[in-house]
């Protein structure tokens, strides 16, 4: 058994290699040691909202701004059929959710929750990340039969259950909550996506209830030219950053991470908290979103700043030095990657070289659809 000792500014982490999790202390004769002094160990984010299924689609908009995502939706339903959407939407299922799952993974993101059907390739042990099972939902009140939501929201009892509600800043987007409230779906376990129709009201009543938000900055600026207020749901913990999915979004989390701090609506260290403890804690998850001993080896190395909230708030995924999911280094800087045990291959991700597992590049070879800014074979440029 090899165990991976990671020598850091704050101590050493210590990872055993092949179950995939941190360990109390190293116990094992055949140890690697890795010395990170100058650089920065965060815990592998938590994406709290992402469609995966749908992230090999262009951004799109067929308006300038939209009142509410309904009328988003129904003009976008009405180009289904037609160029590029028809060809993206019979791409196979395993490929389309490997792209998601990849996007995620290369911006550091190492659990995500998904809106949507929980998809038989989301559930595959080599999925390039953690896909929260124990979830209900329902699309929202202009895409689901209220009965439905009902339905859906008393099947999930202690589980998550999420809707994208308020979406907009029209009077329909602000009448959402209340009817929520009349279906009687706004409870502890409920999960807001987006809110930004949120009235002051709604939003304490919410909070009073126990429910929380999942916010989406860089869609909702995208369509809605206005997105959530944050004051009151940051104060109380109860609020999540989503990337949503690449239809819409800016792009990956770190994307979503710089669109939030961009508001001036949160500070650095709350943000970090959004993507971590907070979505472990509202997405009633075991582990995650932290380095503790037993959990799983999931992180995420960034170059040394004196303000590590700030570098992870600012970073892009090219400037990752390292991703690690349960244990296995996935992607990053090759002077980094070669001191760790395992097989890489180069690519280049965004223009920077990089070294990533070489199971992944394999798998990525294999995806008829093509992740965008990553490039294979770089040995030969
Ligand atoms: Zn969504």
């Amino acid at each position: 058994m090899t165990q991976l000792v990671l020598l850091t500014n704050d101590g050493s982490l210590v990872i055993d290699n092949r179950r995939g999790v941190f360990l109390q202390a190293a116990t094992s004769h055949h140890q690697i040691s890795i010395d990170l002094t100058g650089y920065t160990v965060y815990p592998g984010l938590i994406n709290a909202h992402d469609h995966l299924e749908l992230n090999h689609f262009p951004r799109t908009k067929f308006r300038d701004v939209y009142p509410n995502a309904r009328e988003w939706s129904d003009d976008v339903s009405q180009h289904l059929n037609s160029s590029p959407y028809l060809e993206l939407r019979t791409a196979p299922l395993a490929d389309r959710c490997f792209i998601g799952g990849l996007k995620n993974l290369l911006s550091g993101v190492t659990t995500v929750a998904h809106h949507n059907p929980l998809h038989p390739p989301l559930k595959r042990w080599d999925f390039p990340v953690w896909v929260v099972k124990k979830y209900k939902w329902s699309h929202s009140l202009y895409l689901t039969p209220v009965e439905e939501i009902q339905w859906s929201y008393h099947k999930a009892r202690r589980q998550v259950w999420m809707i994208h509600a308020a979406e907009g800043t029209d009077e329909i987007a602000a009448g959402e909550f209340g009817e929520l409230n009349q279906l009687g779906v706004i409870g502890s376990n409920t999960v807001l996506i987006h809110g930004v129709g949120l009235t002051d009201a709604d939003t304490q009543l919410a909070i009073e209830r126990g429910a929380r938000l999942v916010w989406c900055p860089s869609t909702n600026l995208y369509l809605l030219g206005k997105t959530a207020a944050m004051q009151q749901w940051a104060q109380t913990g109860r609020v999540a950053i989503g990337s949503d999915s690449r239809l819409t979004a800016d792009g990956d989390l770190l994307d979503e991470l710089r669109a939030a701090y961009a508001t001036g609506q949160v500070d650095a260290a709350t943000l970090v908290a959004m993507v971590t403890e907070y979505p472990r804690q509202i997405l009633k998850l075991k582990e995650g979103g932290s380095l503790k001993k037993g959990q799983s080896a999931d992180l995420i190395v960034l170059p040394y700043h004196d303000n590590p909230d700030k570098a992870l708030t600012s970073a892009r995924r090219a400037d990752l030095s390292l991703v690690m999911r349960r244990g296995q280094v996935m992607i990053g800087d090759p002077e980094l990657v070669r001191q760790f045990p395992g097989q890489f291959e180069r690519v280049i991700l965004d223009g920077r070289g990089k070294l990533m597992a070489k199971k992944l590049v394999e798998r990525v070879r294999r995806c008829t659809l093509h992740e965008p800014g990553l490039q294979l074979d770089a040995s030969s440029s």
